[in-house]
């Protein structure tokens, strides 16, 4: 029987285990949450607002297909490893994972090895750096978002919501229904890139305008002012957040002189789109794409990557949405597990995957990052939190190779490991290296924020030696794989969707 692991429990990953048990391989699903449901059914027992949980439904039927499946949630997967099975037919996947909170002391050891895996990894959210986001008060719209959907909580009584893109319409719904003030959503893009993206075929657009209908309702309803072409520049405060400054911004995001104003708020949730996860896909040699969307892990399409048996699904694909992450999910399930491309049971998938992709395209045209967005900091803004790293210290190194550059200031050296400010810092080092224009060693790429990435350096920030914090302790237990016959137990105790 074809053993399948699959790598995150989100919209993709469910959908591509449902897939690959109704096509009859064994089926073993790692998760770093303590709840399956990714990033889009987030949630928590008791507290959860329907409202705010789009299609729960389809997520409680894709759990209850998991019957037949190994799960672990909890599990944070730190290896992912391709062996050669010996047999020229390509390689044996091996995941190493530990399982329990974080802080506990006695997390254990999991190791899968499978046939095949889909690495459905998803995103996280992008926050461009402002002057004054260090302010306690100010987070990422995904952070706001996940507050208000699993714990019911707002970040702050006045919230001032901006960036770009149609996520700033749910964050600013939940963050009402939980009882927050919302003082306003800015979207940086101006009406002609939103026009450009969203007024073409609007046809293709029908299945998305009920949701489009019930966040303008929101709004309406709870009155929040929602401004086109413009976004926050500045956050204002001594302590914390006391207010921010937004400015109109032109076709390419630069402030316009002399629109700037400032409103009272004591929270500020900055959303920019979302960035691949890719780590675990790069540490499996996968070929990674970048190019002006950002950087996506490249997979044709029955959602197979560039490596034997690995195949992605979702967010680490391209950013199309929760429907489009389950309909990948679906292929590669699927194929994982050993079905032909025309197999009947995967139409349904393909067709609402292909549809999904001419929307990722939309959303990219009408609100993707304008390379003008640097105007708005100063030298001393600050652009990697963990380590104090300004923009000054950054495009002062930009001639440096990038590795040479982090190495010198610890840009994306810190906790974080630049999941936060990667893009930021590549897309200084690219706009200072471009201005002088130098080149880093041998031609180096620098893709980030404003991408234009081509090559191996722009996978620079991707690349992690542990996909997750593991302890010494941790690292030097034996971790040979499980032995088949304890591949398919019932859920281990201690393990939950
Ligand atoms: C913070 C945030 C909030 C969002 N909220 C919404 C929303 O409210 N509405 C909406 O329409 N869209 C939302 N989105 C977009 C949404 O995430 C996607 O459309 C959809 O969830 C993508 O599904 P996915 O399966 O590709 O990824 P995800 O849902 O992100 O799932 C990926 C899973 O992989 C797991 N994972 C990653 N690395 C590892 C590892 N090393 N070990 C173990 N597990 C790992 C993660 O824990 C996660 O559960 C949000 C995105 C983010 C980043």
């Amino acid at each position: 029987m074809t053993h399948v692991a699959i790598l995150g429990g989100g919209p993709a990953g469910l959908a591509a285990a449902q897939a690959a048990l109704a096509a009859g391989a064994a089926v073993t699903l790692l998760d770093e949450g303590g709840r399956l449901g990714g990033q889009f059914w987030r949630h928590h027992a008791g507290i959860t607002d329907p409202r705010m949980q789009h299609g729960f439904e389809r997520f409680e039927r894709l759990l209850g297909s998991l019957e037949r499946a190994e799960v672990h949630s909890g599990a944070a997967v730190w290896s992912a490893e391709l062996r050669d099975g010996g047999d020229g037919g390509g390689g044996r996947i091996v995941l190493r994972a530990v399982v329990g909170d974080a802080d506990a002391a006695d997390r254990r050891p999991v190791v899968v090895q499978a046939d095949a895996v889909v690495v459905a990894t998803g995103a996280h959210d992008l926050a461009l750096p402002v002057p004054g986001w260090t302010l306690p008060g100010v987070t990422t719209a995904g952070a706001a978002q996940a507050l208000a959907k699993r714990d019911g909580v707002s970040v702050g009584r006045r919230t001032l919501v901006a960036g770009a893109g149609p996520f700033l319409l749910p964050v600013a719904q939940s963050l009402a229904l939980v009882g927050a003030t919302v003082v306003g959503v800015h979207e940086a893009s101006r009406t002609g890139a939103l026009a450009r993206g969203w007024l073409p075929k609007p046809w293709e657009l029908l299945g998305k305008s009920g949701e489009l209908a019930e966040y303008v309702g929101a709004l309406v309803r709870h009155r929040i002012p929602y401004r086109i072409g413009s976004g926050v520049v500045r956050v204002l405060g001594v302590e914390r957040v006391e207010g921010a400054v937004v400015a109109q911004l032109d076709t390419q995001w630069r402030p316009v002189p002399g629109t700037e104003r400032v409103i009272e708020c004591d929270a500020v949730a900055l959303g920019h789109g979302f960035t691949p996860r890719l780590e675990a896909a790069i540490m499996l040699g996968c070929e990674v794409e970048g190019d002006r969307r950002g950087r996506f892990v490249v997979v044709d399409d029955a959602q197979r990557t560039t490596m034997p048996g690995v195949f992605a699904a979702g967010e680490v694909t391209g950013i199309g949405g929760a429907d489009a992450a389950l309909a990948e999910g679906a292929i590669a399930g699927f194929r994982a597990a050993g079905l032909a491309q025309d197999d009947p049971r995967l139409r349904d998938a393909l067709r609402v995957r292909d549809r999904m992709r001419r929307l990722a395209r939309r959303l990219e045209r009408a609100h993707g990052i304008r390379p003008g967005w640097t105007a708005w900091l100063d030298d001393d803004t600050i652009v990697c939190r963990c380590e104090a790293v300004t923009k000054g210290a950054i495009a002062e190194r930009a001639e440096v190779p990038l590795r040479a550059m982090r190495l010198a200031t610890r840009a994306g050296l810190g906790p974080c490991q630049a999941r936060t400010c990667g893009r930021a810092v590549e897309a200084i080092v690219a706009e200072a290296r471009a201005s002088a224009a130098v080149t880093g060693a041998a031609g180096e790429a620098v893709g980030g924020a404003n991408a234009g990435a081509q090559g191996d350096g722009a996978v620079g920030f991707d690349r992690r030696p542990l996909l997750a914090p593991v302890r010494l302790g941790e690292l030097a237990e034996p971790t040979e794989p499980a032995s088949d016959e304890n591949r398919n137990e019932a859920w281990p105790s201690g393990c939950s969707a």
